[in-house]
């Protein structure tokens, strides 16, 4: 089989564990590819991707900074690349039109959903952070029906427009911190800030953390990020960093360029072992 071309575009990139995952995945099933990690200089994206899909490339990978720019990029776009505003995934189709997505949402909720077996329907959602990565994550979770979803953030007037844009259909509010005094209880709590990224904590309330609560921080590291060693000190009995959602949005990526879905639970256990090192 003709050896097909991947990379993932970022700056810095250094530290992806993309390349590792997709090996795995393309061992796993027997599919011959290279996949490279590419620094590329924020003024040379666009004739950067142009040229990698112009000299055979099937698909790429966009991290940081460049996501919104792939958005711009791709020909055209999945719902969920629309509803999230970027691009996490290009690939160049049979009729050489360039498709982008994005499917960060998805890896999170099937990480959620099936590895951690967290029922999400008809459950009361706290989300913290109004980045990018949560704008990515509402339109896969708004799908798997909670009961209410609520977004919190430190600079309140992005929480609110983000609900806005989310809200017809479900009951989803958007607020700052000192807001959620006023909540009785979540169900699960998603750290989608980057303050694990820091070592520091979004300032909600401790009352809200119990052995009841499930919580993900989309962030990950070698140690528990420094918001799931504070949840688990206030009682948290179920949490998971996002080591899964960074292994299921590449499965989701791959699926799309080779039509088919590897299994993720090698590749998973993995990275954790890796991580760790
Ligand atoms: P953005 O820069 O787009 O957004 C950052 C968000 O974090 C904003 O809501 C910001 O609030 C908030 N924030 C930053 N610092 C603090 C702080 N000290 N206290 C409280 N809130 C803070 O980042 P992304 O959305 O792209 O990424 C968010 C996280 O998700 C990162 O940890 C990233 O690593 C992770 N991620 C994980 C993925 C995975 O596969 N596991 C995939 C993608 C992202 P404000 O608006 O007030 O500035």
């Amino acid at each position: 089989m003709k050896e097909k071309k991947f990379a993932v575009v970022g700056n810095p990139v250094k530290h992806s564990r993309s390349p590792q995952i997709h090996r795995l995945f393309s061992e796993e099933e027997n599919i011959n590819l290279t996949y490279d990690a590419v620094c590329v200089e924020p003024d040379n994206f666009s004739n950067w991707v142009a040229d990698f899909f112009k000299q055979g490339g099937t698909g790429l990978n966009i991290t940081v900074p460049f996501k919104v720019d792939a958005f711009h990029f791709a020909d055209q776009l999945t719902r969920r690349a629309r509803q999230a505003g970027a691009v996490n995934t290009l690939f160049k189709q049979e009729d050489g039109i360039i498709l982008g997505d994005n499917t960060d949402g998805c890896g999170l909720i099937n990480d959620m959903r099936d590895n951690l077996q967290w029922s999400l329907n008809n459950k009361t959602i706290l989300v913290l952070g109004a980045g990018g990565a949560v704008r990515g994550i509402l339109g896969p979770l708004v799908n798997e029906k909670p009961a209410k979803i609520i977004i919190a953030n430190r600079t309140k007037s992005k929480a609110v427009q983000l609900a806005r844009a989310f809200s017809p259909g479900l009951p989803i509010a958007g607020c700052e911190y000192s807001d959620l005094e006023d909540l009785m209880q979540a169900d699960i709590i998603i750290n989608g800030t980057s303050a694990s990224l820091s070592q520091t904590l979004p300032d909600i309330p401790d009352r809200l953390i119990n052995s009841n609560v499930c919580v993900y921080d989309m962030a990950y590291g070698a140690e528990p990020t420094v918001f799931l060693q504070w949840t688990k000190k206030y009682g948290a009995v179920c949490l998971a960093d996002g080591i899964g959602m960074l292994v299921e949005q590449a499965a989701e990526s791959f699926l799309l360029w080779n039509n088919v879905r590897p299994d993720t639970r090698s590749a998973l256990n993995a990275i954790k072992e890796d991580i760790k090192k």
